[in-house]
């Protein structure tokens, strides 16, 4: 049998609190209960909003958690050209296709489609869906709109790949979704619509990064926050597209506040590094959280 692997992957775009708490410590608790290996991962792709600062503090709230890991960790910003492979299959495949639209274009194009009186779609986390308008653009224009500079993202033609790929696609899943969706799972990847993939500033996306280094890295057990539950089977269907194996995933319960809301990164009072400050100690964290 071989040896699992976990990791803890938060990206440095603010400060870590108790949820993060929660879900690293949780990792490592269950890769000790089964022999198992602990990495770290840092999630830098969006390089405006991660810094190097929110990285050495995250760094310094994880030790004083007592929490260890293997080095070296994997940043991913210094993997962008791991990324841009996968990419460059994608496209080759004819799976991704350049979409041009601005913000106000796909609002213009919501609002049109609302006068009719029907609703447009929205993904899981409540955004409406990419309009699908230039999947079938021709190729020469799309060859002309690059061509003069025209900004755009690398979005999957999703309905193509499904077609393709989706065929029985499902995952096993040890804790639970929000509706208690647990065991074996059926992924659905059309409720995100035509996703980034990758942008021009950002080379890839969360999506991308995320199954490229799970494979990489040899990951067998994704333990993450329920949030991230239904982005599992976007995953699926890139690990399916890219040959990568698939771990077994583990989504764990958020911790909320007193009024039953997701912590966030912007709200200071729950930061690991207030608490800490105001004189709590690494056991009142693992009592609080539970573990
Ligand atoms: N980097 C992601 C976050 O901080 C987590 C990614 C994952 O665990 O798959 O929300």
């Amino acid at each position: 049998m071989t040896q699992p692997v976990f990791r803890f992957a938060p990206s440095p775009n603010g400060l870590l609190h108790l949820g993060h708490a929660y879900s690293a410590l949780l990792n490592q608790r269950m890769a000790e209960e089964s022999d198992g290996r602990f990495l770290l991962r840092i999630e830098d792709i969006d390089t405006t909003r991660c810094t190097p600062e929110l990285e050495r503090q995250m760094i310094e709230d994880l030790r004083w958690l007592g929490l260890s890991w293997e080095e070296p960790v994997r940043r991913q910003s210094q993997h962008f050209a791991d990324y841009r492979e996968a990419l460059d299959t994608l496209i080759e495949a004819g799976l991704v296709y350049p979409a041009f639209m601005s913000r106000g274009e796909v609002r213009a194009r919501i609002e049109e489609w609302a006068r009719g009186g029907r609703e447009w779609p929205h993904d899981p986390d409540g955004t409406p869906l990419y309009p699908q308008d230039e999947r079938s653009m021709p190729e020469s224009e799309r060859h002309r709109r690059i061509a003069e500079g025209e900004p755009f993202a690398w979005r999957l033609n999703v309905q193509k790949a499904m077609a393709r790929y989706g065929k029985d696609l499902y995952w096993e899943e040890s804790g639970a979704g929000p509706e208690g969706e647990t065991g074996r799972v059926a992924a659905d990847p059309t409720l995100w619509g035509d996703v980034v993939i990758a942008r021009k500033e950002t080379p890839t996306s969360y999506h991308l990064s995320v199954v490229i280094d799970d494979a990489l890295q040899g990951i067998t057990h994704v333990v993450r926050g329920r949030d991230l539950f239904h982005a599992t089977t976007m995953h699926r269907l890139l690990q399916e597209i890219l040959g990568l194996p698939v771990p077994l995933y583990h989504h764990h319960d958020l911790i909320l506040d007193e009024h039953g809301r997701k912590l966030s990164k912007s709200r200071g009072d729950t930061a690991l590094a207030s608490l800490r400050q105001a004189g709590m100690q690494p056991e009142d964290i693992r009592r609080q959280v539970d573990l």
